[in-house]
């Protein structure tokens, strides 16, 4: 293993934050982690880093920051209607979504273009046009740092909720996730309820929709109205949409007639941020070089040399003034290191 001080993470994290590591080491193989724990030297706080399309640095990281770099991908069995398939972490999300595409594995396609490696997937569980990875993850394969061993997770262990699981909160900087087992179906189970899709299988003149059909209209919605990190820094999402009850959204409505929301409870309504942070007028809004996309309010983006805190101290205003108006406390989906 080789191990590098005060490394800047510039080119490690979408943002772009020019934020430095105090020591640094890229993970190829899963020996290295019994030698990084036996290394009495090394600092005891070890943070993983995979796509860095999740994290907004604002201040220099004190402590080991691994870079997951372990790949490899295989089949550990199949019947009838399923093949189950362990990816190890350091794999590029989207890479794995293309295998799956290759070998008509269903299940995964509508996350087609989600930035990141495959080991950060189950940490905020990702989600987009309607599915969730818990949907398909069977289990997850960790290095337990206090424990020194290797843990197995079933799902139904991983406390998986909306941009939330165990790995982001009790088991946070205590793991390190090595590789997630997918149990992927072998009859297409096509999920075409955001309407953007139908829309854009018209546009694409798709009739008989098929998995790669679906993720080619997602990967093009996707590129239509998404800042692209290599051009302009950004984490994507920014806030997580709100789940507020009835009543409140009966009450808001009332004043705010147009209000977006789509049901998840009998007495529960999401709202989508994106809308909240728009009408609080936030929209387009540039401070130096950290601002709020101009085609998309959720998304918060470094024009060049913001720092991290410039970007924090934004969102803090902007969940302020969210508050202020609506009377809604928008949480940050963005990990803040
Ligand atoms: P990182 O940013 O490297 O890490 C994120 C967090 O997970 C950190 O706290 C890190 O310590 C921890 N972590 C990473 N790897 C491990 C591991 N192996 N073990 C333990 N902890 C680990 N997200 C969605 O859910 N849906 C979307 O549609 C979506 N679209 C996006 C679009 C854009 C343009 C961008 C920039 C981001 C988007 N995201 C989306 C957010 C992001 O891509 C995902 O959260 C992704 O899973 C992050 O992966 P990563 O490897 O970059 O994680
Ligand atoms: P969008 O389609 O403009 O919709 C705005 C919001 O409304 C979304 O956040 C979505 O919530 C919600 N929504 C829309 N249609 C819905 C439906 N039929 N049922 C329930 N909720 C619905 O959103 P977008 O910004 O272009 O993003 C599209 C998808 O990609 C979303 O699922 C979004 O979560 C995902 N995405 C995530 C990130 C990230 O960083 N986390 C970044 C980009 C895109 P949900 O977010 O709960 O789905």
């Amino acid at each position: 293993m080789t191990i590098q001080h005060s490394i800047s993470l510039k080119a490690y994290n979408s943002f772009g934050i020019d934020a430095t590591a105090e020591y640094f080491t890229e993970l190829k193989h899963l020996d290295t982690l019994q030698e990084i724990a036996a290394d009495e030297k090394l600092p005891k706080l070890k943070v993983v880093l995979g796509g860095g399309s999740n994290v907004l640095l604002t201040k220099p990281v004190a402590g080991l920051v691994i870079h997951n770099s372990l790949n490899g991908i295989t089949i550990k069995d199949e019947n009838e209607n399923h093949v189950w398939v362990e990816v190890m972490a350091g794999e590029v999300w989207h890479g794995f979504v293309e295998y799956a595409l290759t070998n008509n594995l269903s299940g995964i396609e509508n996350l087609a273009l989600i930035p990141g490696r495959v080991g950060a997937a189950p940490m905020q569980n990702i989600g987009a046009y309607g599915v969730e990875v818990r949907d398909t993850i069977d289990q997850v394969t960790a290095w337990h740092w206090a424990e020194k061993r290797f843990i197995v997770m079933r799902n139904e262990d991983c406390d998986f909720g909306y941009r939330e699981s165990i790995f982001k909160h009790f088991l946070k900087d205590k793991v390190l996730i090595t590789s997630v087992t997918f149990r992927l179906n072998k009859k297409p189970n096509l999920h075409l309820e955001y309407g953007a899709i139908q829309t854009q299988l018209e546009a694409m003149g798709v009739s008989s929709p098929t998995i790669k059909s679906v993720a080619e209209a997602v990967m093009s919605i996707r590129r239509s109205k998404l800042p692209d990190p290599a051009l302009i820094g950004n984490a994507g999402s920014f806030f997580k949409n709100p789940t507020i009850n009835k009543q409140q959204f009966d009450l808001l409505k009332e004043q705010f007639p147009n209000i977006p929301s789509y049901p998840v409870a009998s007495d529960q309504v999401k709202v989508p941020a994106g809308w909240l942070i728009e009408q609080s007028g936030w929209k387009g809004f540039r401070r130096h070089d950290a601002g709020v996309h101009v085609k998309q309010a959720l998304v918060l983006v470094n024009y060049g040399k913001a720092s991290g805190s410039e970007i924090q101290n934004l969102a803090i205003e902007i969940i302020e003034s969210v508050q202020s108006k609506f009377d809604i406390l928008l949480s940050m989906e963005v990990n803040i290191w």
